[in-house]
């Protein structure tokens, strides 16, 4: 049980879930469970005040928190159910694995800066979320304990990466950003078997670079 005790921050969180329902689009069950997750955790102190903007934020090593529209954008495509094994590829701050996590997936989260998963670890510690973490190359992914029923990637691709094809299970489905180093769309990849998967490609992002084996080489 997550607590949250800052009672001005819980008012500006309700008003930022509300507002991300109205836009109708987003899962009422990813939305319910943001409305218990304190994003000012995740964040350096002097960017508190600034936690319940629908936009993303600077954290440590010149990377970012995403927007909270984007994170229940991506989670509500995902369809995590109670139980799922999900796969995350850039966990940044942890909000997207904490998230991830109170909708009752097992999750394995993959960070290539070590800084990063070390500060992540301290907030699911306080949160007593048991989440597994990696720091390494997200792009070949975690072979241990695949297939996934979900992979969900938090940093922009140039291309769908193979390794991460060939650990999501059959009925799986992937979310993650594809395109340019500037603009990407976010694509929807359902495997429907061994050798037929199903592609949408919905709107457009803008993420900071996968970098790695089967990204880009540099950021
Ligand atoms: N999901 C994060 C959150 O909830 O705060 C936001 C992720 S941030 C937009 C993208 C992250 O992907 C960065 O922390 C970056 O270091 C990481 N990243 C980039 N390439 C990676 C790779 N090959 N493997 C793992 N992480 C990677």
């Amino acid at each position: 049980m997550i607590k949250n005790n800052n009672n001005a921050f819980n008012e500006r969180r309700r008003l930022l879930i509300e507002s991300l329902k109205r836009r109708g689009n987003l899962s009422e069950n990813v939305l319910d469970a943001m409305l218990k997750i304190p994003r000012e955790k995740f964040l350096d102190s002097s960017f508190h005040f600034r936690a319940y903007e629908d936009t993303a934020l600077p954290i440590d090593a010149n990377q970012t928190i995403s927007q909270p529209y984007t994170v229940a954008y991506m989670t509500t495509l995902l369809e995590v159910k109670e139980g799922d094994k999900i796969l995350e590829i850039g966990t940044g701050s942890g909000y997207q694995a904490c998230l991830l996590a109170l909708l009752g997936a097992k999750v394995y989260t993959i960070e290539r800066i070590p800084d990063l998963v070390e500060k992540a670890k301290k907030v699911f510690n306080e949160f007593g979320l048991k989440i597994n973490t990696r720091i390494g190359d997200g792009t070949i992914g975690w072979s241990e304990f695949a297939p996934y029923q979900g992979i969900i990637v938090t940093a922009a691709a140039p291309d769908v990466p193979d390794s991460l094809m060939e650990q999501l299970a059959i009925g799986g489905r992937m979310v993650i950003p594809v395109g340019t180093k500037s603009y990407q769309s976010m694509y929807l990849i359902d495997r429907i078997s061994d050798n037929d998967v199903k592609r949408h490609v919905t709107d457009s992002f803008k993420f900071v670079p996968l970098i790695g084996k089967e990204g880009w080489k540099t950021g």
